[in-house]
């Protein structure tokens, strides 16, 4: 039968710029939950671009893994509109939790928060796939607390498009300098700068490095981390939007001490894994796996065990 008739689409539970959020559930079993996720396609990319859409996003339903939400189905409805079925996540997401007062939180929780956004990002990375647009707010929380990378840009490239050509990739506050800077080519360390960002917004409950502007979001990260030269990352000046720094304005990059000052709550071993996310130059910043294999895992405290993960309210 046809993929469309398997899913019985009950009541709308959420809507955001580009898609409209159902609850549903299998048609031969009532208790199997799914979210249907129907995105809004854009006028101009209707004419038999879904179906190419639909053959893009398949490879996503390979990609199984506890931190990753789980993609069941994809259809183009007869509205030409496309709709994804996805693992339903009653738990809301980690900006809500940073974001409610209510909710007070340790160092444990953040640990056991990031260590499931780390097991994520290396599987989709492990598997050839970027995320591309990891912030609070597309870590979603399953019922048993599991938290899952969500939202793989998908959504924003089919209402957006040509939206893939450029490098206008990941929500400005979480985005990494080379992006900031017109990196065509780029790697799994963009993912890992923003996994950073979600780790310091987690540390302070206010994001990090917020910019207004493009602009100014580069004049930010330069201010807080240094000034990225030749020296410290090589090649730096020959990405197309790069922003030469009067000579006698170039600050440092921070060290240790800077990162250990700025989130005392993340401990010494805390701070240097969270250095090694946000190092500018994405050849020397740590990959996935390498964040996987640092110490701050084992050190005291260990993770927050899911069932006694703060919950939103
Ligand atoms: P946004 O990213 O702007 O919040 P989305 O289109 O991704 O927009 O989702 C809209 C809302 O739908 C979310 O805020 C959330 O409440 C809900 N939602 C999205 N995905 C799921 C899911 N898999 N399970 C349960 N609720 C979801």
């Amino acid at each position: 039968i046809d993929v469309r008739e398997r899913y019985v689409k009950d009541k709308k539970v959420g809507e955001g710029t580009y898609a409209v959020v159902f609850v549903g559930h299998l048609r031969d079993d009532p208790s199997s939950l799914v979210a249907i996720k129907k995105i809004k396609v854009n006028a101009e990319y209707k004419d038999g671009l879904a179906m190419d859409a639909v053959r893009e996003v398949k490879y996503l339903q390979e990609l199984k893994h506890p931190n990753v939400i789980a993609l069941h189905d994809v259809f183009s409805s007869k509205e030409q509109n496309l709709s994804l079925v996805l693992e339903f996540l009653p738990g809301g997401d980690l900006e809500m939790l940073i974001k409610d007062s209510d909710v007070q939180y340790g160092v444990a929780d953040i640990k056991a928060w990031m260590g499931m956004l780390a097991r994520g990002v290396w599987w989709c990375h492990e598997n050839f796939i970027l995320h591309r647009d990891i912030k609070p707010n597309n870590l979603l929380i399953a019922a048993d607390g599991e938290v899952k990378l969500a939202d793989f840009g998908l959504a924003r490239s089919f209402a957006d498009p040509g939206f893939r050509m450029t490098s206008q990739v990941i929500t400005r506050w979480y985005r990494p300098l080379e992006l900031l800077y017109g990196a065509h080519h780029y790697s799994g360390a963009v993912d890992v700068w923003s996994m950073g960002m979600v780790f310091a917004e987690l540390l302070i409950r206010v994001p990090f490095v917020a910019g207004n502007t493009d602009l100014d979001q580069v004049s930010k990260i330069c201010e807080a981390f240094g000034t990225p030269t030749e020296e410290n990352w090589p090649g730096v000046s020959k990405l197309p939007h790069y922003i030469a720094t009067d000579k006698n304005q170039v600050m440092p990059l921070q060290g240790r001490d800077f990162f250990m000052r700025q989130f005392p709550t993340a401990g010494p071993v805390g701070a240097d894994l969270l250095m090694a996310m946000c190092t500018l130059d994405p050849r020397k910043r740590h990959t996935a796996v390498q964040c996987l294999h640092h110490s701050w895992w084992t050190v005291d405290p260990r993770p927050t065990q899911n069932e006694n993960l703060p919950r939103k309210s």
